[in-house]
């Protein structure tokens, strides 16, 4: 019988074995999936770089205010792992900080880093937040889905890792117009660095974890639902911001148009989801089950408010989650009518949702303080540049493909390069972490095989040719 032979992409870890690799993981991405694969492989000894696009860790998990199915407060669960992330020896942690060009294979990648200039020199700054105080440009925050400001000069969130701040050039006062340097004028350390530019810096790693998350599918592209042209319509991300005790309202739920406090609110289930004729022929997977929290949070916060989901079904498929969305139909008392929305429109000072109940077969319209859309997830944009850069696999709707979705999860037909969360789509937390722990304990495994080449495994993301 013919030996089977190693599959041509493994081929090259022959002579990686051969040389010294580099002892060192890069992950890309800091939501709560490459922190998780960060830590793993940090605590188990090895040294990691953990390159975040935007100023602070912690991706979308940030932005949650409680989570399903424990309704656990996502900051008070986020932050122990933040700062254990943030003063870990053995992470070197670069935020604000893109992928500008990878070269070389697995156990020799070399990372060229864009890092930007937040104008602020993050060693002398204390995280005091006197310049945001001070400073006096308002803009919507991007952080806060829109439901709330910042200033020119801010940080993510109060509990940041970093806690340091960034200045956005495009709405800097002095930046566009040459006057005003309030921030460094109140700045107690002279930390604000105008002059600052963004730098170029390389970095060595054995093996590349890709974290990068997902985004949600833009109102914009759902006419159907308002197409985000609708005031008091808002997609299920804003809704978090707006129920988070750290939200722009303090965790009260307010409508956008005049701050009153909705009585009546809609939400939408599978928005762009399952809708292969229009929009996006898959699952989004997590979609009821945050409705089902959304409701319950705002039946906790408005105890004579009204809430109602529109639903296709229910797919909560995950331990104890449909005994979740039973509590919000029987203890909440949210009615659930199972049926497609087909207009959402603006009437005097309420949001009509047209709709159909399709099991009584009868036409549904609710005048509604509120309306909540769980649309679609989908991959961030930015991954396919950074999927193009390192050759990797997607699929049709951009998620990043694993070599094998079945036995190889996480592997990519790149050896060395692997896979952590809903990049690869959608998943919730719990999925997400172990996914990662997965994704760290791969590279890890190859760590081991380059420093003991003699403690070779049987698995196939360490081959090497005989
Ligand atoms: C409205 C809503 C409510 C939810 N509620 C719950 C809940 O209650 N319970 C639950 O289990 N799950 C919930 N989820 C799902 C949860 O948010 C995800 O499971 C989790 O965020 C996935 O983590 P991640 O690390 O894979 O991705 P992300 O959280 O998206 O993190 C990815 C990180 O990568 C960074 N990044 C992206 N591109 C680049 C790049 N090119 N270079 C560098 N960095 C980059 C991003 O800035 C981000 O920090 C909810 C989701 C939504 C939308």
């Amino acid at each position: 019988m013919q030996p089977l032979a190693a599959p041509p992409d493994y081929a090259i870890l022959g002579s990686v074995t051969e040389q010294s690799a580099v002892p060192r993981v890069l992950v890309i991405g800091a939501g709560i999936g490459g922190m998780q694969a960060a830590l793993d492989i940090a605590n188990a000894g090895h040294q990691v770089t953990l390159l975040e696009r935007l100023p602070s860790i912690g991706g979308r998990m940030a932005q949650l205010s409680e989570t399903f199915p424990t309704l656990d407060c996502a900051q008070c669960i986020l932050t122990p792992r933040t700062v254990e992330v943030g003063h870990h020896p053995n992470i070197r942690l670069l935020t604000y900080s893109e992928v500008e060009g990878i070269a070389g294979d697995a156990g020799d990648f070399r990372v060229r880093i864009r890092r930007h200039a937040p104008f602020v020199d993050w060693e002398m700054c204390t995280g005091c937040g006197l310049c945001e105080e001070k400073c006096p440009a308002r803009v919507p925050a991007s952080f806060e889905r829109d439901t709330g400001d910042r200033k020119a000069i801010y940080r993510l969130s109060p509990q940041a890792v970093p806690n340091k701040p960034v200045i956005d050039r495009e709405n800097c006062i002095f930046f566009q117009r040459g006057k005003c340097r309030a921030c460094e004028r109140f700045c107690p350390v002279g930390a604000i660095a105008f002059d600052q530019e963004e730098t170029l810096i390389e970095e060595q790693a054995g093996a590349i974890i890709v974290a990068t998350g997902f985004d949600l599918y833009d109102l914009a592209c759902m006419p159907e639902y308002g197409g985000g042209r609708v005031l008091d319509v808002m997609d299920a991300l804003a809704f978090e911001r707006l129920l988070s005790a750290s939200g722009p309202t303090a965790g009260k739920v307010q409508r956008p148009s005049d701050g009153a406090v909705p009585r009546e609110v809609v939400f939408i289930q599978c928005a762009g989801s399952r809708s292969p004729e229009i929009h996006k022929s898959y699952c989004s997977k997590i979609c009821c089950m945050v409705t089902a929290k959304q409701a319950i949070l705002y039946r906790h916060r408005v105890r004579d408010g009204q809430a109602y989901v529109f639903y296709i079904d229910i797919r909560a498929a995950g331990k104890r989650y449909d005994e979740f969305s039973q509590r919000a139909m029987e203890e909440d008392e949210v009615i659930y009518l199972r049926g497609k929305v087909s207009r959402v429109f603006r009437q005097g000072d309420r949001v009509m949702v047209w709709g159909a109940d399709t099991l009584s077969g009868q036409p549904v319209r609710i005048a509604a303080d509120l309306v909540v859309v769980a649309p679609a997830l989908v991959p961030r944009p930015s991954t396919q540049a950074l999927a193009d850069g390192l050759a990797l696999a997607s699929d049709k709707d951009g998620w990043l493909l694993p070599v094998d979705p079945v036995l190889r999860p996480i592997e990519t037909a790149r050896p060395g390069i692997f896979l952590a969360g809903s990049v690869t789509g959608p998943m919730d937390i719990p999925e997400t972490v172990a996914h990662a722990s997965g994704a760290a304990a791969r590279a890890l495994g190859l760590l081991a095989e380059w420093q003991q080449p003699s403690a070779r495994t049987a698995s196939p993301g360490v081959l090497t040719p005989s």
